[in-house]
């Protein structure tokens, strides 16, 4: 992929995340604001477990989406640096499909497979 295709499809991915974790932070905002406040409330303990594990599952995909977002952010960078599709801890071609199928990729396919495991991803 060339670089200047790469950053345009980097550049609009990224204002969708920053959109996305905008929209989940005013989410998990609300959510908290409603879950805090009157105990003595008779809300069915249930219901208290359904609202914790939402707000789980909010927080994972905005972990996420933090996450490739620093992903996009580093591609630009390589992208200035010309070391674009280069995998950060090699310096091997990064595989073309994976650009293809994830533009915000910096590191090979195995490489990548370790920082997830470290990452208990
Ligand atoms: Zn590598």
């Amino acid at each position: 992929m060339d670089p200047q295709t790469a950053r345009e499809t980097l550049l609009r991915f990224r204002a969708r995340l920053i959109d996305q974790n905008k929209t989940l932070t005013e989410a998990l905002g609300i959510s908290l604001e409603e879950e805090g406040g009157d105990e003595s409330s008779d809300q069915h303990i249930a219901d208290v477990g359904a609202v914790t594990l939402n707000r789980q599952v909010d927080l994972t995909v905005q972990e996420n989406v933090e996450r490739l977002l620093n992903q996009v952010d580093r591609a630009l960078e390589k992208i200035d640096e010309g070391t674009y599709g280069l995998c950060d801890r090699c310096g091997e071609p990064i595989e073309e499909s994976r650009l293809q199928a994830a533009p915000e990729a910096t590191l090979c396919l195995r490489h990548q497979k370790e920082w997830e495991q470290s990452e208990g991803a």
